[in-house]
């Protein structure tokens, strides 16, 4: 479906035309890889021109299409039917040809292992609808609230927590941020907002000034935070108007970006966020611990090591999200824990993210520490 932001079931979509105005329509054939990063398009175009299928994605990368058997009548895996391929080609460059194992591959190429279903995993595996206290907010946390910005992103990681979100029922809608603005004003405990999605930074300038604006607005705001991915899969959105923007406002801005392996900080990605950072605005990163991309020792360590000399802080680890669909990217808490004693040996403390779990219900994120190694997962 291409002219909404969800699917008749509420399903994320990021391939909603909302987004991509007629004036960015591509005129011909998709680019060839690897693209020419100095020649970045505009990031509304990468939308429209990311790719939109496993099979489609399979040919980009240079892999075997898959066998009739576990395609439908549609071309699609099962998966791939509630939640679609979208891996924007900037993406798509930073995979090896030819690699089935890539590690930006497997975040993003639906699998049948995604049919596998597993006790314990949800489609709301950390209680987002009981936290909606108003069409678009979500309150779980003291003096900060979330707004669903809007339920489309820049890519679909197969692994996403959101992965069933049903945002159409839930005001998260653009256009629809009048709720949340009102619920905010009503509640002067709060002095952070968090934009989310999705993926906030999927909104145009111009939206994401209306809504910055009414915060601004709103007397006992201190901070704006944004959660976003675009940075890191189409790192040309960082523009210079949003730098401006950010950096100019009345709220302290800061950026959470998602990164999870060090392949997916290219150069221009470091040199967009470093626009960030020298307009005043912290970077931080948070990733999810995966099976597969990023559970050996050395890789996470990498990522860190790139993060920091990039002035970005690593922010969060988090064990996976027990989200229906996604049983084949879980790693044992023993094997994380693991993982961050050997980062705290070879890394400075700053460069050791927090290996965290989020548990719904609870009144913050649960760090996972030696203690907790009983912890039933
Ligand atoms: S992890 Fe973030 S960017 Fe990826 S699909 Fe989920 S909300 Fe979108």
């Amino acid at each position: 479906m291409r002219n909404g932001s969800t699917n008749q079931s509420g399903k994320i979509l990021a391939t909603s035309d909302e987004f991509v105005p007629t004036a960015f329509h591509l005129p011909g054939e998709l680019p060839g890889l690897p693209l020419d990063e100095s020649e970045p398009v505009h990031w509304q175009v990468a939308m429209k021109r990311a790719i939109r299928s496993s099979q489609q994605l399979r040919k980009a990368v240079r892999l075997p299409p898959d066998s009739a058997e576990v395609l439908g009548a549609e071309g699609k895996l099962a998966g791939e039917r509630n939640f679609p391929t979208f891996a924007p080609l900037e993406f798509v460059a930073r995979i090896e040809p030819s690699n089935p194992d890539d590690p930006l591959l497997r975040q993003v190429l639906p699998v049948t292992a995604e049919e596998v279903e597993q006790a314990g995993f949800a489609a709301d595996p950390v209680g987002d609808l009981n936290a909606l206290v108003s069409p678009g907010v979500l309150h779980k946390y003291e003096g900060r609230a979330l707004i669903l910005t809007t339920s489309a992103c820049g890519i679909h990681c197969r692994y996403c927590f959101r992965r069933e979100f049903p945002y159409q029922q839930t005001g998260s809608r653009k256009d629809e941020w009048l709720p949340s603005i009102e619920y905010l004003q009503n509640q002067p405990e709060i002095e952070e907002v968090i934009l989310s999605g999705g993926d906030p930074l999927t909104t145009t300038d111009e939206k994401l000034d209306q809504l910055i604006s009414a915060l601004e607005d709103i007397p006992h705001l201190k901070r704006l935070r944004l959660h976003s991915r675009m940075p890191i899969v189409i790192p040309q959105r960082i523009t210079e108007e949003l730098v401006e923007r950010l950096s100019s406002s009345r709220l302290s801005a800061w950026m959470v970006v998602h990164a999870n392996h060090p392949q997916e900080l290219s150069e221009s990605v470091l040199a967009r966020i470093a626009k960030l950072i020298d307009s005043g605005i912290p970077v931080l990163n948070q990733a999810v611990l995966l099976r597969g991309v990023n559970d050996q020792t050395e890789v996470l360590a990498e990522l860190c090591r790139r993060l920091v000399n990039h002035r970005i802080q690593p922010y969060y680890l988090h064990q996976l999200d027990r989200v229906r669909g996604a049983t084949h990217f879980e790693v044992p808490v023993e094997t994380g824990l693991k993982m961050i004693d050997s980062l705290r040996a070879v890394l400075p403390g700053y460069a050791v993210p927090q290996y965290v779990h989020e548990e719904a219900g609870k009144k913050s994120k649960s760090p996972i520490l030696d203690n907790t190694r009983k912890v039933n997962f």
